[in-house]
C-alpha cells in the first residue's frame, strides 16, 4: 500500500508547536511505518512541498505576504490541511501586534533610532509585506484544527495517526489541555 504523504511548514509564532511535534518521540517510528515525511523546514527538505501530499501541518498564523503565500501553497499541494496551535486558531501570540500601529513602530525602529538602514524604512521589493495577523482559516480552508499553545503532542500523534490509518480524527477533551 502507497504510504500517506504528509508536509509540514511554518508561519508567524515560535516553532513551539514544533516542538511538540517532536515530542512525539518515538512514535513517530510507527507513524513512518505508513507515511512519508516529503517537506518540512526543520530539515533539509524542501519547503513548501510539491503537488500531492496528503496530509499539510501548518503551524502559527498569517502576518505578512510570505506567510500568506506559504499558507496558499500548503492548502493547493495538501489534500488535508490541520493547522496547529492557538497561533492558527485565533492568532494567538503574534495577533498581539495587531495593537500596535506598524507604521509608528516602523518610524522609531528606524527613523528616531540609530539603525543601518540610514534612517529609512527598508521597502525593497524582496521584503515581505507587513500585514494585520490573522489565523490561518482566514486566509484558507482548515480541514482540521488542533488547538493550544503549544498542541499536546498526544493530540498532534492522535491526529497524524487517525489519518493515516484513514480514520477521521475526533479531538475530545482527554487530547486538550485547557489551562
Ligand atoms: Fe508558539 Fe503557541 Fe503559537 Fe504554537 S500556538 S506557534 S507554541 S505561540
Amino acid at each position: 500500500m502507497a504510504k500517506v504523504k504528509v508536509a509540514s511548514d511554518w508561519l508567524a509564532g515560535c516553532a513551539g508547536c514544533h516542538m511538540s511535534l517532536l515530542d512525539i518521540d518515538e512514535r513517530i517510528v510507527d507513524l513512518l511505518k505508513a507515511a512519508d515525511l516529503t517537506s518540512t523546514p526543520i530539515t533539509d527538505l524542501k519547503h513548501p512541498p510539491a503537488e500531492g501530499v496528503d496530509v499539510g501541518i501548518l503551524e502559527g498564523a498569517v502576518n505578512n505576504s510570505a506567510t500568506e503565500r506559504v499558507a496558499q501553497l500548503m492548502r493547493s499541494r495538501c489534500k488535508i490541511l490541520i493547522a496547529l496551535g492557538d497561533c492558527a486558531v485565533f492568532g494567538g501570540v503574534p495577533a498581539l501586534r495587531n495593537r500596535v500601529c506598524m507604521k509608528e513602530a516602523l518610524r522609531r525602529a528606524y527613523i528616531e533610532t540609530e539603525s543601518t538602514t540610514d534612517g529609512a524604512i527598508p521597502s525593497d521589493p524582496e521584503l515581505a509585506t507587513m500585514q494585520e495577523c490573522r489565523p490561518v482559516g482566514d486566509v484558507v480552508e482548515v480541514d482540521i484544527h488542533v488547538p493550544g499553545c503549544p498542541p499536546s503532542a498526544d493530540a498532534i500523534f492522535h491526529v497524524l495517526k487517525e489519518l493515516v490509518e484513514g480514520r477521521k480524527p475526533v479531538l475530545n477533551g482527554k487530547f486538550l489541555d485547557w489551562h
